[in-house]
């Protein structure tokens, strides 16, 4: 696997593929800039060789239409403040104009293209465009982790150009890193914590992933699809009725795999869909009528704790209530505190996918896992055991 620590960049124009979709306000101004502070040590390294960098991103949808309100422009002074270098824009991505402008660039510079998704070609993976793309650098480093799993000119078809000058930056190498050692080298017991919604989501993660932990526990709206599967009644709880027999064979292939599979003994039932519901705790499979599980109960979350404590290695994927909601939100944090603990005992733990690394962001426990996945739809493939094009486009 070649990151750009196998360059040396002096004298070179790194072409980087970075994820700059950030979120922007009405004014235009970047209200989470994460993604760029991400970026940062990779156009750093190109820099201190003594190369330059151009960045090219998407922003947004604009769906093969140039929109101003979707233009790179607007994060450029912000990409400035955080590289610490004072970032050209152009306001193309390919042509003559912007092959110009990269001619012109001086070692140390850094130059910024305008989106990609101004072209069609992009998101249909164009070669012809792929091509033009290619003609803006040297050695072709893609750094997106959050559009890996897409064939797409710039994250995969680009890198066609670039035989023997391609490599990975620092946030996508530690992304496949982190994977691998949760799906490939983890230290046993390995154990995967999943919730969400749905069980039809999670489905193909489940199958892949039972060869390779030793436990599984399952939280979330998923739970009640078990639950009723197995006899339990689930009131209100949401609940997939068409996956009752997909939910017993898991069951049924996790007990010959050799799994230990954890799923809530009690919950937090409410009245209704609602912050301010009534609630109580209920047996997770004797759930009345007009009463919903909500939230993980204590008495799972003291199993939940224990199998976590006991873990050298932790995959986190969707929270086990309604974070959302305040009221509902327990479940999800005590996980979060289980985790952390694991952690500092010395487990590797890895967040990502979907909606847990907003729930992780917002009980603040970004600093206390291993790694935090950055890139939703990407790490879900991964985990699905797919390879993404993005990165076997770098290592053929
Ligand atoms: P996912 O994107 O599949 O990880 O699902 C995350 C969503 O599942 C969050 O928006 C949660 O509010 C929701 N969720 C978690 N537990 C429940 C539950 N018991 N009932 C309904 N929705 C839930």
């Amino acid at each position: 696997m070649k990151t750009v620590d196998d360059f040396n960049f002096e004298g070179k124009k790194a072409l980087i593929r970075v994820d700059f979709n950030v979120p922007l306000d009405a004014e235009f101004n970047v209200t989470d800039s994460s993604r760029i502070e991400a970026a940062k040590p990779t156009i750093l390294k190109v820099l201190e060789d003594g190369g330059s960098a151009i960045l090219m991103s998407h922003l947004g949808r604009p769906k093969g239409k140039v929109n101003p309100d979707m233009s790179l422009q607007h994060i450029c002074q912000k990409v400035s403040e955080i590289i610490g270098v004072e970032v050209k824009f152009i306001s193309d991505c390919v042509g003559e104009s912007v092959e110009t402008m990269v001619e012109q660039l001086e070692d140390g510079e850094v130059l910024l293209l305008e989106n990609l998704r101004f072209y069609a070609e992009e998101e249909s993976g164009d070669k012809a465009f792929a091509e033009k793309l290619s003609k803006n650098g040297d050695i072709y480093v893609n750094d997106a982790f959050g559009t890996a799993h897409r064939a797409h000119a710039s994250t995969t078809i680009v890198a066609d150009f670039f035989e023997g000058n391609k490599c990975f930056g620092y946030l996508l190498a530690n992304e496949i890193k982190a994977i691998e050692k949760v799906m490939q080298t983890g230290e046993k017991p390995v154990t995967a914590i999943l919730g969400g919604a749905k069980v039809s989501s999670k489905i193909t993660i489940i199958e892949n992933i039972l060869d390779k932990i030793d436990n599984l526990i399952i939280g979330g709206g998923m739970t009640y699809t078990f639950v009723k599967a197995k006899g339990g009644q689930v009131g209100d709880s949401i609940c997939e009725d068409d996956k009752l027999d997909l939910a017993i064979n898991i069951l049924k292939e996790a007990e010959a795999k050799g799994v230990s599979v954890h799923l809530p003994v009690d919950v937090i039932a409410a009245n209704a869909f609602d912050n301010n519901a009534e609630t109580k705790i209920s047996a997770v499979d004797a759930i009345e009528e007009g009463w919903q599980g909500l939230d993980a109960g204590p008495a799972s979350l003291e199993n939940f704790k224990a199998v976590i404590l006991n873990s050298k290695t932790i995959l986190w994927n969707g929270p086990v209530g309604v974070f959302e909601m305040e009221n509902f939100s327990k479940g999800t944090i005590a996980i979060g505190n289980f985790v952390d603990t694991a952690t500092e005992n010395g487990a590797f733990s890895l967040v990502g996918g979907g909606d847990s690394v907003a729930a992780v962001k917002q009980f603040g426990f970004q600093d206390k896992v291993s790694y935090v996945s950055t890139g939703g739809g990407a790490m879900l493939e991964s985990l699905e055991g797919r390879t993404l094009p993005g990165i076997a486009a770098i290592l053929d």
